[in-house]
């Protein structure tokens, strides 16, 4: 699948779109989820342009790589989740309900987070 430039999360990215900002850095932005499921609930993004896990996984340079995973740590243990514990999730496509085509990571702790995954 084609990058698609309009996609909601680069346009936050240009700054076309406000956000809730909790990190950022050179290769690496998260924010708020806008309808969040969970007490903490947020966003990990790549700043390249990657349409999911598959991609990133595929074409993002170990430094790109390293920095988003670190990143993922670094948000959790400052959401102060690391303790409590917390799930990470990132949809690929159809059968996942991917709606944004920009890699992201989710991030959701604050409570019991129940079963890993829902029955169709
Ligand atoms: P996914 O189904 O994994 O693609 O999840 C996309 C997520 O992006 C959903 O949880 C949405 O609530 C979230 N989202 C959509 N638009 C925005 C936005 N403008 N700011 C923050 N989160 C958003």
């Amino acid at each position: 699948m084609a990058y698609d430039r309009n996609n909601i999360f680069a346009r936050i990215l240009r700054g076309e779109i406000p956000c809730k900002k909790v990190y950022e850095d050179a290769h690496v932005l998260a924010f708020h989820d806008i309808r969040p499921q969970t007490p903490v609930h947020v966003l990990v993004i790549p700043k390249g342009e990657y349409v999911s896990l598959d991609d990133f996984a595929a074409q993002a340079s170990d430094a790109e790589i390293v920095a988003f995973t670190r990143a993922v740590g670094k948000i959790a243990r400052d959401a102060g989740v690391a303790d409590s514990g917390y799930r990470i999730l990132a949809n690929h496509g159809r059968d996942a309900n991917q709606e944004v085509p920009h890699f992201h990571v989710h991030i959701f702790g604050g409570r019991s987070l129940g079963r890993m995954i829902g029955r169709e």
